[in-house]
């Protein structure tokens, strides 16, 4: 139907159908408000989501209004007296390095703290105490030592290492789901690199009211019933770079299999390997947070789907202004432009690393406004339509926007508001699965 028309929607057995309508079909007033397609997140973290709603934020604004570091992570043991404390978003460039003996002057261990891009943890003495084997030997790589051998308390690349041995509480999925359901959120993707049958279990114990796909970290992953098998989940790292024969390889035996990759790139260089192994068509990069024009050239002729996060324009836009060259900036985060290249294109959240509310950016992807108010590459701005739509995909094609049309499940938002007045906010008024409420009313 065309964008905009005022119609009917007629919802059979939770898919939207062709009229006329059965007897005995109840209908709904709308009022003449707007409704969109359910909203996806195609790479979304559900689980570290999840545990950061019981963490204490160190974000940089949290750290101004908490009165820095220390403050923050002892109100944080303020409000709960036993077990660890569990720190989220440190900005270790922004916010100074960090180590053992720091979290150890605060006196409040067992302490840990995940740095923003998710990639690094820091743990105190005691935090360490309780997890590393006395024998050096045992440890886990990724166990940062310093020139004696000892642990540094940095802990890079283990974050499920980590999860398998801290005795935390199961997060609470829940939660997420309802308020996402209650942002208009449909389906979710969930992208843990590390993705095994244990985080697909707890995925599916959830409930969770969405359609929920998870990536893998292998080919042999199975989802439980609920849950949907997504993309082989490939997370490259510049310092620990595979061998791009060991790459292709693995590119090579999902295609093999009828399934796709996903390829984390946050660099240039990263793009280039994951090109080079050959990434193509059936397969998504997700991020491609730097993408120069010969980048931007070689993604178009390979083809896969480019998974963006608009949101971190908003969330991460002035450290970008105040620390790039203003000549680098046109390969940052762009938008408009690759989908002038000719590529397919999704957004997400990346939450808890970026915004998890969908509607922060979808505004970003339209206003290109960082957090304090200023343009951030203007140029890849797209108008509200297209921003929708890159949130509309299906998600195992998420670049190719699902259609209000017969035959397509009823994933519906209804926003309070009419077509022509959608702010770049709205408010959700009500959203619906399979022609399922899922969150909100109806009028
Ligand atoms: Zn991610």
């Amino acid at each position: 139907m065309r964008p905009g028309a005022t119609t009917d929607l007629l919802i059979v057995d939770g898919d939207l159908a062709a009229g006329p309508a059965p007897a005995g079909t109840e209908s709904v007033d709308l009022g003449g408000r707007a409704v969109i397609a359910g909203l996806a997140d195609h790479h979304v973290h559900l689980l570290a989501l999840a545990a950061s709603w019981s963490s204490v934020d160190l974000s940089p604004s949290c750290l101004d209004e908490a009165g820095g570091l220390g403050a923050a992570l002892r109100a944080g043991r303020a409000r709960q007296p036993d077990g660890w404390i569990r720190g989220f978003g440190y900005d270790v460039t922004g916010s100074g390095a960090l180590d053992r003996r720091e979290l150890d002057g605060l006196g409040i261990g067992p302490v840990r703290v995940q740095d923003r891009t998710g990639i690094l943890w820091v743990l105190d003495s005691r935090g360490l105490d309780e997890l590393l084997p006395a024998d050096p030997r045992l440890w886990p790589d990724g166990v940062q030592r310093d020139a004696s051998g000892a642990a540094t308390g940095v802990l890079v690349r283990l974050d499920r290492w980590l999860r398998e041995r801290v005795a935390a509480p199961v997060p609470d999925l829940g939660a997420v789901g309802g308020w996402l359901a209650s942002r208009g959120v449909t389906s979710v993707t969930d992208a843990g690199a590390d993705n095994g049958e244990t985080e697909l279990a707890l995925l599916a114990a959830a409930g969770l009211p969405q359609r929920v796909v998870a990536m893998v970290r292998d080919l042999h992953v199975a989802a439980p019933p609920g849950i949907e098998v997504g993309p082989i989940k490939v997370l490259l790292d510049d310092d620990r770079l595979p061998d791009i024969d060991d790459l292709a390889g693995r590119i090579e035996a999902a295609h093999a299999h009828g399934r796709a990759v996903a390829v984390h790139c946050v660099t240039e260089v990263q793009v280039a390997l994951a090109l080079a192994a050959g990434v193509d068509r059936r397969d998504r990069i997700e991020h491609g947070s730097v993408v120069s024009d010969g980048g931007l050239a070689a993604l178009a002729r390979a083809g896969p789907t480019i998974v963006t996060q608009p949101g971190l324009v908003a969330t991460r836009g002035d450290r970008y202004l105040a620390d790039h060259d203003p000549s680098d900036l046109a390969a940052l985060h762009r938008l408009r432009s690759f989908l002038d290249a000719g590529l397919r294109v999704a957004a997400s959240s990346d939450a808890p690393y970026g915004p998890a509310d969908p509607w922060i950016g979808l505004a970003a992807a339209v206003d290109r406004r960082t957090a304090s108010g200023a343009l951030f590459g203007g140029d890849e701005a797209v108008d509200r339509r297209t921003a929708l739509r890159l949130l509309a995909g299906d998600p195992h094609d998420p670049g190719t926007p699902r259609l209000l049309a017969a035959g397509e499940p009823a994933d519906l938002v209804i926003l309070d508001t009419e077509w022509g007045a959608t702010t770049p906010q709205p408010s959700v008024l009500a959203t619906l699965r399979s022609g399922r409420l899922i969150a909100g009313r109806l009028p």
